[in-house]
């Protein structure tokens, strides 16, 4: 299908400085947990994202010296020669579909701790890092002095391994903004007035320039505001530094303090929420405008274009979880896009230090190891059928790949709706983004004449023997368990049975008891939390019980931890952190401090236990002797929604390939023959 003319204007090439991006869509830098660590993987991962039509990629933070790094998650690097070959693996990558490859040079100030170089590390002033109990060296004018070399040396670097634009990183605290932040009590020209605090922005844009300005863009990433009180945007000395810089970069990469909503969870915050905070910039400055927004919605990318707002569509999350977002739009496919969900697991690969993954995209992190694409799929080697019971996200993925490869696939769903969990999930507060892991797979299927979809068909040990097909997936997912057994309690909690115990199932099929409410997470993840705040909606009375010293501490790794915490509080919860229920009888629940039994009873309706699931597998175990049967997904392992669409996806991509051959590829560091000292 041709697509609309109204979309044309996102199709024009833009003139950054001394290069030209072939369209309006640029992916701006994001972390990938590959960094200086994967570069094959990071290279190919990149090279999608070209492929898909993104006219400018750019790397991750990018480390200018060894001054400022930031293990266990690795970042790039630009240090030296074998840095430069590595990140030209990446330029060839991206410059082979015609696109421009941005280097996004870092230092990360009192924010890193240095644990692999062991270097202290430099700021503007003797700071704690952001995570260990390490503090900075205040840097001397001399050093400033050496830090610009480094800064230059590195831009060098890029240039000379391709790239096409190179950054001044001047926002999200580090060095740069450490710099900038009206905190800075420097004695010195790089502290105190406005101009002192610019400085050394200044110093590094024109620097860089001169360096390699004639063959490089240089492009700044600023920060619109500072941040005020009660999230209120704060604009207005960013406005007036930003006089000070407009017409020294080729082109502005605009983003805001808060990273917790510039890159918001779905769930707090939505498509195109930076506007009011970016809007005032392009009227201040001649060189062109990115930033971004978490967009996938073509109309919403030309209206900002077309008001002045912006002129290139900046997206990270977009673009992992469909690299050939700009594409489909330019083929007319709009329906095609796999939209991101904004679940910010992505970020949580970083921070844990693995290669990103994408709840959407299961090829996201695998197309160097495994050799996986997000849009082609190897046609099937064999005519057998294939029976995949249960449509969650695991299930829909399998059938859906699979029919992309050519199978003849049935599936069968117990209940009147697709989804499994993410229909359910979808309806609690916030997720209603997360049913796009659902419309996709089921947009897609409803395209392929050789998946058939049954509803309402809860299939049985003998009905799966009857169908005869040649592979069965069993795609049944799991049930929260009502037992509390968990992480903290590895037994059923005592008096379970006799109490009012229901489930995060319970509450997503619209059970909400009366009364005092106790939800008890040892699951540390979202779902304590969005229970708990669709129960405080409903004006119940909710006390949060977990063992943990925060409300979902594993989302810290999501940028949610804070702002699912704040929420809660907002609506009146009671925390009690540090704590677990010890027993249950009635109506009484006993609470005991996790740290010195110290227990007391308190009066309760109901308690949601939100610990762990119970995978659905019995089918398994009655037909595993009888039938080539797998589990995949939670029926398999239950786990996070990212995890379901990989395995589904997995099942598909290793139907009639030997098991060998599925393996993935590692990357290795290997001395060269006849080098290694040891
Ligand atoms: P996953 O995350 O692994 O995809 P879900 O729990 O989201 O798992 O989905 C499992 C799906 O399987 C649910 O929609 C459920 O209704 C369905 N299901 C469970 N048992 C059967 C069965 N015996 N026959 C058909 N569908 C089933
Ligand atoms: Fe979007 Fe989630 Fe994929 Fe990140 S992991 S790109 S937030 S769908």
């Amino acid at each position: 299908m041709p697509r609309e003319p109204r979309y044309d204007v996102l199709f024009e090439p833009v003139r950054i400085g001394p290069v030209t991006a072939p369209n309006r869509f640029y992916q701006v830098p994001h972390c990938t947990g590959m960094g200086y660590a994967r570069p094959q993987t990071l290279a190919a991962m990149r090279g999608v994202k070209a492929e898909g039509g993104w006219g400018v990629v750019s790397t991750e933070y990018c480390s200018v010296h060894p001054s400022s790094e930031d293990d266990p998650m690795p970042t790039a690097t630009l240090w030296d020669e074998e840095d430069v070959r590595a990140a030209a693996m990446m330029v060839e990558s991206v410059h082979r579909h015609g696109s421009l490859a941005a280097a996004e040079l870092w230092h990360g100030g009192n924010s890193t701790s240095n644990l692999l170089s062991r270097n202290d590390s430099v700021g503007a002033m003797s700071l704690p890092a952001w995570y260990d109990p390490v503090q900075c060296r205040a840097l001397e004018k001399s050093d400033i002095r050496e830090l610009r070399r480094w800064h230059v040396d590195a831009a060098i670097r890029a240039k000379r391994a391709g790239f096409d634009i190179v950054y001044v990183y001047a926002t999200h605290g580090y060095l740069l903004s450490q710099f900038m932040s009206p905190l800075n009590q420097r004695s010195d020209e790089y502290g105190g007035s406005l101009e002192n605090r610019t400085r050394l922005v200044r110093e590094l844009i024109e620097e860089t320039k001169e360096a390699v300005g004639d063959t490089c863009a240089v492009v700044v990433r600023y920060s619109a505001d500072v941040g005020g009180p009660d999230g209120q945007p704060n604009t207005e000395e960013p406005r007036e530094m930003f006089s000070l810089l407009a017409e020294l970069p080729d082109l502005w990469d605009i983003n805001i303090t808060d990273y917790s909503y510039e890159m918001g969870a779905s769930r707090f915050v939505k498509e195109g929420s930076l506007e009011p905070y970016v809007s005032w910039v392009k009227p201040l400055t001649s060189k062109p405008v990115v930033s971004v927004g978490r967009f996938t919605t073509p109309d919403t990318m030309v209206r900002l274009v077309k008001q002045g707002v912006l002129d290139m569509i900046g997206a990270a999350r977009p673009s992992i979880a469909d690299p050939f977002l700009p594409n489909k739009i330019k083929e007319g496919r709009i329906e095609d896009i796999r939209e991101c969900i904004g679940c910010n697991i992505c970020s949580a690969g970083h921070r844990r230090g693995v290669p990103l993954r994408c709840t959407q995209n299961p090829t996201m992190g695998e197309e160097w190891r495994q050799g996986w694409h997000p849009e082609r799929i190897p046609a099937r080697t064999s005519d057998r059928s294939i029976l995949v019971v249960g449509a969650g996200p695991a299930g829909l993925e399998a059938a859906r790949a699979l029919g992309q490869r050519g199978y003849a696939v049935t599936l069968a769903e117990a209940r009147t709706a697709l989804g499994g969990r993410v229909s359910l999930e979808s309806t609690l507060p916030g997720l209603s983004e997360w049913a796009r892991v659902r419309d996709w797979r089921v947009s897609q299927i409803d395209k392929l004449a050789n998946v058939e979809v049954f509803l309402d068909s809860e299939l049985d040990e003998d009905q799966i023997l009857e169908f005869g097909a040649d592979r069965v997936a069993l795609a049944t997912g799991a049930a929260w368990r009502k037992s509390g057994i968990g992480r903290w309690h590895l037994a059923a909690i005592p008096g379970w049975e006799s109490a009012n115990v229901l489930t995060p199932d319970d509450v997503m099929a619209g059970v909400l008891p009366q009364g005092p409410v106790v939800v008890f997470d040892d699951d540390h993840y979202y779902m304590g939390s969005v229970v708990a705040e669709k129960l405080l909606r409903a004006e119940r009375d909710v006390t949060f019980v977990t063992p943990a010293g925060k409300v979902c501490e594993w989302a810290y790794t999501t940028d949610e931890q804070k702002r699912a915490q704040a929420r809660l509080l907002a609506l009146g919860v009671q925390l009690e952190t540090g704590s677990v229920i010890q027993a249950l009888a009635g109506d009484k629940a006993t609470l005991a401090c996790a740290y010195t039994g110290r227990a007391r009873d308190v009066e309760v309706a109901a308690v949601v236990m939100v610990t762990s699931r119970e995978p659905r597998d019995a089918l398994y175990h009655a037909l595993r002797a009888r039938i080539e049967i797998t589990r995949i997904g939670d029926c398999s392992a239950p786990g996070i929604i990212a995890s379901a669409v990989h395995s589904g996806h997995r099942y598909a991509r290793a139907m009639d390939v030997e098991p060998e051959a599925a393996e993935f590829r590692r990357e290795r560091a290997t001395a060269p023959p006849g080098t290694a000292s040891v």
